[in-house]
């Protein structure tokens, strides 16, 4: 059945019929949006274990569901990457059915419990709510999204979706991040024999090494893998395809199908002087030594520094999740350096609400030109130009323009920088015959997401360049219906 005559023959079901007319829609646009609820900002900016969202009551699921119109053409799905049919999750959590509202959400999803936490909702399904169109806060699709997916997970009736026969087809997946999960789950439910190869000691790629537990949780991650094992999922830890195992080794191995989603692991920084003292860092090492090397502890083999007076520089998520690990971590001065304003940040919008209650400072329209190191070549200041805002750039964003002799020094012990990351380089090397671009993504057919090479489709941060995680999520899903269908044509 189509998408369209799937909507249209779940909202005649008579339970739901009913449950449109036991309310009116002015009355339920009435209702205010839902507040989620948080750990105190004081409390939590010392904790980095603790996560800082609390999730929603039974209470506040079934009432901000009834915020949901249930609109005939729902242009909300239209928002969303992987085509979550929302209506219908929310009006199960409505009639208090969240179990089903879960069972829902996996039709299309291979990681609610992820995607309810860090989705950016406001850009994405939310953005396209009915409500907004009638100067009322959308429904909170995203906090509905984490209860149901949680609700399942805490009840321990965690349903597994259902697989079509095995066909005994071998697919391999290079990556474990939400690309490769997404379509892992699509084609193991196609039937397929699929094997995620992974580089790290850990399944989940940036979800797991970037992403800080305050905002996701390991163990909710690693629920949403166990689920894809049970649906046949085999995972190969420590393997970096292109140096363990060749393109070839693949071949020979039996594989039909290889999925490409490595993701976009390599920082950049800004080549100014300085970038090399000791104490400046990109935020990916910083993360990945504190999520996934225990680097956070004084005692462990490899100690991140951490600093008293932190800068980080840029605003995006990564950014945010880094100056607010810094605080956790002993920073009395925590910064975010960017250089355009506010509006521009490409960040959630709630980490940069939760990062100013927690006590971080915005140094919007500032860009960092120089650092200056002590005696033993520890940074100890550092040097930003005043900026203002320009005309728009390719972006579409205002241009930011130095302000002439407009510069600040400012005191700091350590400098994260967040300003973006580059695809990972190996594959693209080791798989020859993959068209490149001159950003070193993999050239793919958008909507297939079929690469150069035959049997090779790629999806997510190694096509996008950083991206988010609903977009390398709906990548794997249409990449898992391309390459079913074209297996299917040559079977
Ligand atoms: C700190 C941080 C915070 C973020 N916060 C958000 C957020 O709140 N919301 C949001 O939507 N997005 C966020 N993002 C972006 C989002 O996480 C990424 O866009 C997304 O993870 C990309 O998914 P992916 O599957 O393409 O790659 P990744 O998640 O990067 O996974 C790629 C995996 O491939 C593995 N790999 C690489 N090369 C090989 C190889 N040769 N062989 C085997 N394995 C290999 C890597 O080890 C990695 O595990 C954040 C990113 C970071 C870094």
């Amino acid at each position: 059945m189509t998408t369209d005559k799937l909507i249209t023959a779940r909202r005649a079901e008579p339970w739901r019929e009913a449950l449109r007319k036991s309310r009116k829609n002015k009355e339920r646009a009435d209702i205010p949006r839902v507040k989620m609820n948080e750990l105190d900002p004081e409390y939590r900016s010392h904790t980095r274990l603790e996560e800082v969202n609390l999730g929603l009551t039974k209470e506040q699921a079934m009432q901000e569901a009834q915020r949901c119109l249930d609109c005939p053409n729902p242009t909300c799905m239209q928002g969303c990457p992987v085509n979550i049919n929302i209506p219908t999750f929310i009006k199960n959590i409505e009639r208090g059915d969240f179990l089903e509202a879960a069972k829902t959400l996996k039709e299309t999803s291979a990681l609610p419990a992820v995607c309810g936490r860090v989705c950016p909702q406001e850009k994405q399904c939310e953005s396209k709510c009915i409500h907004l169109k009638m100067g009322k806060e959308a429904v909170a699709i995203g906090y509905l999204e984490r209860f149901a997916a949680d609700y399942e997970r805490e009840s321990g009736n965690i349903s597994v979706p259902e697989i079509a026969e095995k066909n005994g087809i071998k697919i391999a997946v290079v990556g474990s991040g939400p690309a490769g999960l997404s379509f892992a789950g699509d084609m193991a439910k196609r039937g397929y024999d699929v094997t995620v190869f992974e580089a790290l000691h850990e399944i989940g790629g940036v979800l797991k090494y970037g992403i800080p537990e305050f905002r996701l949780p390991n163990k909710i991650v690693d629920v949403e893998i166990d689920g894809l094992r049970k649906m046949g999922v085999q995972f190969e830890k420590d393997c970096i395809v292109g140096k363990t195992i060749s393109y070839d080794d693949l071949h020979a191995d039996g594989f039909k199908g290889v999925f490409v989603a490595s993701g976009a692991g390599l920082p950049n920084f800004m080549n100014i002087p300085g970038e090399n003292f000791v104490g400046v860092m990109s935020s990916n090492e910083y993360l990945t030594r504190v999520n996934l090397m225990d680097a956070a502890n004084p005692e462990s083999d490899t100690p991140v520094l951490q600093g008293r007076t932190v800068a980080v520089i840029g605003g995006g998520n990564t950014a945010m999740d880094s100056v607010r690990t810094a605080r956790r971590l002993g920073a009395e001065r925590a910064m975010i350096v960017y250089r355009r304003s506010e509006e521009e940040m490409p960040a959630r919008l709630e980490e940069v609400k939760h990062a100013k209650e927690e006590g971080v400072e915005f140094l919007t329209l500032h860009n960092p030109i120089e650092y200056i190191g002590d005696e033993r070549g520890r940074v100890k200041q550092m040097r930003l130009q005043k900026m203002e805002l320009g005309e728009p750039d390719a972006s579409g964003r205002r241009r930011p323009v130095p302000i002439e002799g407009a510069i600040e020094t400012i005191d700091v012990d350590e400098v994260i920088v967040s300003v973006g990351v580059s695809p990972n380089p190996l594959i693209p090397r080791a798989f020859g015959g993959l068209e490149v671009s001159k950003k070193g993504t993999i050239v793919v057919e958008e909507d297939n997401m079929r690469s150069a090479l035959d049997d090779v489709y790629a999806g997510g941060d190694i096509v996008r360049g950083g991206a988010t995680v609903i977009l390398a999520m709906g990548d794997g899903r249409k990449a898992a219906a391309a390459m079913d269908a074209d297996l299917r044509g040559k079977v």
